[in-house]
């Protein structure tokens, strides 16, 4: 654990926090890193994440005496939103944003002095094993079986689409524990070394060239019973248990908004803000991002007073994923032949990717819950329509 963590940030007013993570941001998060449209690697992130660790602040979501920066909700939106208005790209950090809670919550003494340090330093890499070829919007449906013999569960099964794996060390896993009990009610929560033989990691090429996510197969894996965490067949309450910060996170404004960065650019460099139907969809998204950035903000109030967030929450995804889409889709058609070629291209000096954001933003309405699913939820516990 870092000396600097035991820091109370909290004791600062939020201007004044909000002012020395800029400060740090500008000074050391590498220029090239800024902006990205893809997922970083662990390899080309390594020194900013030392960096953040040495200062105690890779975790601003942990209590402090486990390492974390134990922010409350007001500086925890400041941290984020300092770090989106600078480009931070997003590291491999299921370990700090998930599984380290889910262990911090729900672990025993144990799994944290074995988890916990690792996770912070990075040395641990986590990767997340929920989804399964048939269970994916309906996740309790998943398949892949553990079953306790002697001093281990041997699990069998397949994940599917489980982000930078590949680079992962650990993953942690939903699992079928009781074949026999209702679906939600037979799932437990495992926490596994991808080392272990008779796991097989195949990365999973998508259409922007990029191996992001991964199919893991697990071929009778024997994992050692305390791997579990929490009480057998009760990982679906575990699973849960994250989901409000989380919902908020997914939701920010913040990659729609470097979307409309580079379309403003775009449009600048070739004259398009002269042309009157291209003025006219451009203006329609800039307001849609108003429009997302005033919905963002009600929440972010709304966690800073303590409140849990309700299922109407799900517009904000909603919006914000499909308001980038949108923007995307300008880009592309905006530039014209070159829009369909990948790379960079050179449009009168100024450097634009057209096909890179246009992919980035694709699946955005697929994970962390689809479109379809949060319309759903808003049909449902919203507006209580019939289902
Ligand atoms: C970039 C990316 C990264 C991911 N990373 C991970 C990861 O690290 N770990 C992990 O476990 N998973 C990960 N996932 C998987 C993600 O959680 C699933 O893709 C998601 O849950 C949807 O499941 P599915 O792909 O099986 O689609 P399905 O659930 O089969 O859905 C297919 C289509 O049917 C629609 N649909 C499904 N059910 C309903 C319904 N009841 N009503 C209306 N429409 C419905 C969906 O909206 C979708 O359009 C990732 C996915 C993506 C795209």
């Amino acid at each position: 654990m870092t000396i600097s963590a035991t820091v109370d940030y909290n004791a600062l007013d939020d201007e004044a926090f909000r002012r020395e993570v800029r400060t740090f941001v500008e000074a050391h998060y590498p220029q090239h890193l800024r902006y990205l449209q893809r997922r970083m690697r662990p390899a080309e992130i390594s020194g900013w994440w030392r960096m953040l660790h040495e200062k105690g602040w890779i975790a601003p979501n942990w209590p402090r005496e486990w390492g974390g920066m134990g922010l409350d909700a007001g500086k925890m939106v400041a941290y984020l939103e300092e770090m989106e208005r600078f480009g931070v790209g997003r590291a491999p950090d299921q370990g700090i944003t998930q599984v380290g809670p889910i262990v911090i919550k729900f672990g025993t003494q144990a799994q944290k002095e074995a988890y916990l340090p690792g996770t912070l330093s990075g040395e641990i890499i986590w990767c997340q094993g929920y989804s399964e070829p048939n269970a994916g919007s309906d996740l309790a449906n998943l398949q892949t079986a553990a079953v306790p013999e002697g001093e281990h569960f041997v699990v069998n099964g397949q994940k599917i689409w489980t982000s930078l794996a590949h680079d992962a060390t650990h993953i942690y896993l939903l699992v079928r524990t009781d074949r026999e009990a209702k679906k939600q009610k037979g799932i437990s929560f495992l926490l596994v070394d991808l080392k272990t033989p008779g796991i097989t990691i195949r990365p999973i090429r998508n259409i922007a060239g990029h191996e992001e996510f991964c199919q893991v197969f697990f071929d009778n894996v024997r994992v050692p019973l305390d791997a579990l965490v929490g009480k057998l067949n009760e990982g679906w309450t575990i699973a849960k248990a994250l989901l409000g910060f989380e919902r908020l996170n997914i939701g920010s404004p913040r990659r729609p908004q470097y979307a409309l960065l580079r379309l403003e650019m775009l449009a600048r460099a070739k004259g398009l803000l002269d042309d009157a139907g291209f003025l006219d969809r451009f203006t329609a998204l800039k307001l849609d991002l108003e429009d997302l950035a005033s919905l963002y903000s009600r929440y972010v109030e709304q966690v800073k007073r303590g409140e849990p967030l309700g299922p109407d929450v799900s517009s904000l995804k909603i919006w914000g994923m499909e308001a980038w889409q949108r923007l995307t889709d300008l880009l592309v058609e905006a530039g014209a032949e070159d829009g369909v070629i990948e790379g960079a291209h050179d449009v009168a000096g100024v450097e634009i990717d057209f096909l890179g954001p246009f992919y980035y933003a694709r699946p955005s309405t697929i994970y962390g819950g689809s479109s379809e699913i949060q319309r759903n939820i808003i049909s449902k516990y919203v507006l209580e329509l019939p289902s």
